[in-house]
């Protein structure tokens, strides 16, 4: 039974074994805001009594980082708990959970032998209603917070929550710190090295940096997973460029990162490029 830590003034993480993922309140004088709700109405019930346990507050407000759904399939628990209190996200995030959220579910039908399998089946996937495209600010009375969309990365709908005050910066799973940066076949290999220049332009030297797997880390962290970050997209780039077929460049690349994570970042990379197919003819 995990247990909320506070990481920076009013901003507690929950650490939860299942997929190792993160959620994290920050309290304000109207409330909580809970970011992220874990992966199925069942596993969000956990989360409520934790949250409860706390006693920091009632939640007034949740935000889904993006949406996978180990962090947005115990949306409709908190909404049950709380009063439907609104859901923030990015609109490629909400527009993606749409599209795919079902694709996962089922996913987790067909795989009778997971233990999550019945509960992530008989969850009900609710889409945030309160999207934005560049930035927004949430008012928690003696408190702002900042919602920020860097840019397309881990998916094209990652934002990442600031809390000026506090020095702390929630940033989804454009980090990660308990495994390597997860590269699915949603991914923007190729733009996330840019989205995090952007993110670490909203940090210090002294920031906590909650990811979204694993525990707090700090700028330096950031600022190494963004190189070897960039080091996948230059690979592939320089793969692409030099006329690898695909089925040929993750054998070919020396990446940062084990090369059976990299499947989906090759693909997607090498799909992104768009001259990498037919290369110009040499003069
Ligand atoms: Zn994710």
């Amino acid at each position: 039974m995990p247990d909320f830590t506070e990481v920076a003034e009013r901003i507690w993480v929950a650490r939860y074994p299942w997929f190792d993922v993160n959620v994290t309140l920050v309290g304000g004088e109207r409330g909580l805001l809970v970011v992220d709700t874990h992966g199925s109405a069942a596993a969000a019930r956990e989360v409520v009594d934790d949250v409860r346990r706390l006693g920091a507050g009632e939640v007034v407000g949740i935000v889904n980082t993006h949406w996978h759904f180990d962090h947005t399939f115990g949306n409709g628990t908190f909404r049950a708990a709380y009063d439907e209190v609104p859901i923030h996200a990015h609109e490629n995030a909400v527009a993606e959970l749409a599209r795919w959220g079902e694709r996962t579910r089922q996913r987790f039908a067909d795989d009778p032998d997971d233990p999550h399998s019945e509960d992530v089946t008989a969850t009900e996937i609710v889409l945030p209603d309160q999207t934005f495209s560049s930035a927004r600010v949430l008012d928690l009375g003696d408190r702002a917070v900042e919602l920020v969309y860097p840019g397309r990365g881990h998916t094209s709908g990652d934002l990442v929550v600031r809390v000026p005050d506090a020095d702390a910066l929630l940033a989804g799973d454009l980090v990660e710190e308990s495994a390597p940066p997860y590269y699915n076949d949603d991914c923007w290999p190729m733009d996330w090295p840019l989205s995090l220049d952007i993110v670490l332009g909203l940090t210090t030297p002294a920031s906590v940096v909650v990811p979204g797997h694993g525990a707090p880390v700090d700028r330096e962290f950031v600022e190494v997973q963004r190189n070897e970050i960039g080091i996948v997209a230059e690979t592939i780039r320089d793969l692409a460029g030099r006329g690898v077929p695909l089925e040929k460049a993750l054998d070919a690349g020396e990446w940062p990162y084990p090369s059976e994570r990299l499947g989906a970042a090759v693909a997607r990379g090498y799909e992104q490029l768009p001259r990498s197919q037919k290369r110009l003819p040499l003069l």
